[in-house]
């Protein structure tokens, strides 16, 4: 960026040399701010997790909950993941914040286990912790540390942290599967994975993105990407999750077609650990598929 505003600032005289300069200043200003912002926070515990539950189609029960962060930011107030993750990719920061974020993940449900309720927790992983190369020590030593077991973590990752070829990705998932921890495809659907490569890939479940799951039952697209993601998961072996699950109409249709898991606001929002209790102990029964034209297609 810096070396093609200073090619046009060259080449377009005194005012574009100005202008190009006072905006990189700006720029830079910016990204000192959000870093001094961020890095505070991380001292003054301004960040906190939620969880949602995930509903097991088999079992009809809350089986796991997925960490989401919040930033409570004393002047700005709430500030939610998507207006901070990116700037803290950006920066670095979101190492030592995806390390807080995975400790407290760990820590709070050896909390719930200890109370009783045992459950997976998922927790994402942004491209840029996945790429890091002290990834696995970090995992490893936060599992020890926390005494939380392998094989109740799953790990969210997005197709964008498995494209970087340069990084030993397959060795990284193995190293992960061989200690039980599982892997989530994060966001199926938005990105450009091939399905060859998707079938030499060692994890465990695919999340199809909430975007489709919103239009399944008004969209012909939607439904027939929903269907073609749930039976292209079946044939190379992987569970299916949806996400952005907000109806009962939903819920059936998803089960209907062969999702194993579910996840959206209508079996909760994401909230505090101590509200999770509640939401495990609330008996589900979502019965069959009543959307009219579902059967007699499928
Ligand atoms: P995601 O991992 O795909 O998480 C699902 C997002 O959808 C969450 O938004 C959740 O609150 C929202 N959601 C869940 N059910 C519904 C529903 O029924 N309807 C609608 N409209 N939305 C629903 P949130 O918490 O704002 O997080 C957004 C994204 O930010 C996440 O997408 C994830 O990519 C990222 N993120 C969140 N927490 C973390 C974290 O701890 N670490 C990293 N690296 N990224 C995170
Ligand atoms: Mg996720
Ligand atoms: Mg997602
Ligand atoms: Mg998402």
């Amino acid at each position: 960026h810096a070396d093609t505003a200073m090619y046009h600032a060259k080449n377009e005289g005194r005012d574009n040399c100005q202008f190009y300069s006072a905006s990189l200043t700006r720029q830079a200003e910016k990204r000192l701010n959000l870093e001094n912002d961020l890095r505070n926070a991380l001292c003054n515990q301004e960040f906190h997790l939620l969880y949602q539950p995930q509903f097991d189609i088999a079992s009809e029960r809350i089986c796991s909950v997925e960490a989401l962060v919040r930033w409570l930011h004393p002047q700005q107030g709430l500030i939610l993941p998507l207006d901070f993750i990116p700037g803290a990719e950006e920066t670095g920061l979101i190492i030592p914040l995806g390390e807080w974020i995975l400790r407290t993940a760990c820590t709070e449900a050896v909390q719930w286990m200890q109370a009783g309720l045992t459950l997976q927790v998922a927790v994402n992983l942004s491209p840029v912790q996945f790429n890091n190369p002290n990834l696995l020590r970090t995992v490893f030593d936060i599992l020890a540390q926390t005494g939380f077991p392998p094989d109740k973590l799953i790990l969210e990752i997005t197709e964008s942290a498995l494209m970087d070829h340069t990084n030993n990705t397959v060795t990284t998932l193995n190293t992960l599967r061989k200690h039980n921890i599982q892997i989530t495809l994060d966001d199926f659907g938005t990105g450009y994975s091939s399905m060859s490569y998707l079938k030499r890939l060692p994890i465990n479940n695919i999340k199809v993105d909430q975007s489709f799951v919103h239009g399944l039952l008004d969209d012909k697209d939607s439904l027939a990407i929903v269907r073609a993601i749930i039976s292209l998961s079946r044939n190379l072996g992987f569970n299916l999750t949806a996400e952005g699950v907000e109806t009962l109409e939903q819920a059936q249709a998803l089960k209907h077609f062969g999702c194993k898991a579910l996840q959206g606001y209508y079996f909760g929002k994401p909230v505090r650990m101590e509200e999770m209790f509640a939401l495990t102990e609330k008996q589900w029964s979502i019965g069959k598929c009543q959307a009219p034209g579902v059967h007699s297609e499928y």
